[in-house]
């Protein structure tokens, strides 16, 4: 049995948390690979020191003092290192990064200095390989993942490696300069190897007992999901689910391996497995609700608009233009609405409402901005009659005005448009209306 784990943020922000890490590692021998984050939060007002080193590197490239930054970002690595009676010491690391600073090497370096040291830290205290995650990750030089390179030289470097600790977040590109993934992407470096290794299992450890059913910031102590498929994880997970990060599913879907999220801070709950597909009933009608804040909806009217051919590649063809990437598209008869991200849009708002008269002549075209995107998925949805029926007397019942509604075809998830302010209202009355009244 070959087992990668990957620890988050808040299960290594200190000594004590990587006691409960030694702990959870030395409890299996399967556990072999090991892919750290950077020191996250000790408690809700703490900072992670990624943010401490984006800030770092910001104050250092204008000029300002960013010793003080940098000082507290030494102490989280002393913590750990004083804690653990380890003989490491990272003064001269230190110098190297704070050189680097000077000379201007880029915000992705300084970002994945994080992990870089935690890596050390961490092969430290196990015992294990340290491997630099720069030399076996690997982006073009546009800042694509280079999947098949990666997953070439990685299984090659690890053939004959029985136990290694692989920082996450952060590889190569040609040129030998740092690049990270975007946020969150230690779960991203923990999928691709397990894939180069082939691993039975990859475990991603955090602070929640699993991916829950809907966001525990919005809903007080959700109900766990046991099971769940890649496909309803990857609607979930985009939608704002953050506990995995929306990539990290990708390497390992490949290869068939599941992925089990696990509570670093309650190793004995059984936690979420991701799988292809299952057998397995889900619990509820439901699998999962995630949504997001901050859409922005462009709606079109134009009478005999379904008898034009080539009126949506048009219309879409003026976004493709200014580079906006469109979310959703419903369309009646006469109308059709495109919703797109509202900070991406602003910009370009005025351009494309103009691109949008040359290129269909409509009546009309206005905007509704301040919206927020609701997904409501599961595998479940397909056999039940009245989902959809029921999402929306939730709704009705708690004063909430939907503005827009779109089906996959997949049957796999509805996705539901509210207003900024309502969003959390709404995903706790879809919550109640699936879990609480069928527990
Ligand atoms: P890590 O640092 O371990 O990678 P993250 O902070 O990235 O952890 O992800 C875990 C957090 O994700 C949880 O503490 C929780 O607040 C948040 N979260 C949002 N949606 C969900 C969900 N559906 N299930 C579980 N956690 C969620
Ligand atoms: N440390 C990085 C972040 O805060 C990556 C990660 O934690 O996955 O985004
Ligand atoms: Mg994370």
């Amino acid at each position: 049995m070959k087992k990668v784990v990957k620890f988050g943020g808040s299960s290594l922000a200190s000594a004590r948390q990587f006691k409960k890490v030694g702990d959870i590692i030395r409890a299996d021998k399967a556990r072999r690979y090991v892919i750290p984050s950077a020191p996250g939060k000790r408690s809700s007002k703490d900072e992670k020191v990624t943010d401490l080193l984006y800030a770092c590197y910001d104050a250092a490239s204008s000029g300002e003092s960013y010793k003080k930054i940098l000082n507290k970002i030494k102490e989280r690595y002393s913590e750990i290192i004083n804690g653990l009676d380890l003989n490491v010491n990272l003064d001269h690391e230190f110098e190297r990064i704070e050189d680097n600073f000077k000379k201007g090497v880029g915000r992705d370096y300084a970002a994945s200095r994080g992990e870089y040291l935690n890596g050390i830290l961490m092969a430290a205290y196990l015992g294990y390989e340290f491997i630099d995650a720069a030399e076996v990750i690997f982006f073009d030089d546009n800042g694509a993942f280079e999947a098949e390179l990666t997953n070439r030289e990685l299984s090659e470097r690890l053939e004959h490696v029985e136990r290694a600790v692989i920082p996450g977040f952060y590889g190569s590109k040609h040129d030998g300069t740092i690049k990270t993934f975007s946020r969150g992407g230690s779960d991203v470096t923990g999928s691709i190897v397990a894939r180069a290794i082939h691993a039975d299992l990859y475990e991603n450890w955090t602070d929640v007992s699993g991916f829950l059913v809907t966001d525990p910031r919005i809903v007080e102590n959700p109900e766990v999901i046991e099971t769940i498929t890649y496909k309803e994880l990857r609607e979930l997970a985009y939608m704002g689910a953050s506990v995995l990060h929306e990539d990290a599913i990708f390497p390992v879907r490949r290869e068939g391996i599941p992925i089990n999220i696990r509570n670093t801070n309650r190793p004995e709950d059984k936690g979420t497995l991701i799988v292809e597909s299952t057998c397995r009933k889900p619990r509820y009608t439901i699998t999962g609700i995630a949504g997001k804040k901050g859409f922005c909806s462009i709606n079109i009217e134009k009478a005999m608009m379904n008898a034009e051919v080539g009126f949506g590649r048009k219309v879409l063809g003026v976004f493709e233009k200014y580079g906006i990437s469109f979310e959703h598209m419903p369309s009646g008869i006469d109308t059709m609405t495109i919703l797109v991200h509202q900070d991406e849009f602003v910009e370009y708002e005025q351009s494309v409402i103009a691109g949008i008269h040359r290129a269909v002549e409509p009546d009309r075209v206005d905007l509704e901005s301040d919206l927020a995107l609701i997904a409501v998925v599961g595998r479940g949805m397909k056999a039940t009659r009245g989902t959809a029926g029921r999402i929306f007397s939730a709704l009705a019942h708690a004063r909430i005005n939907v503005k827009m509604i779109d089906q996959g075809s997949s049957e796999l998830n509805i996705i539901i448009g509210v207003r900024n302010a309502d969003f959390e209202a709404a995903v706790r009355a879809i919550y109640d209306i699936f879990i609480e009244t069928e527990i």
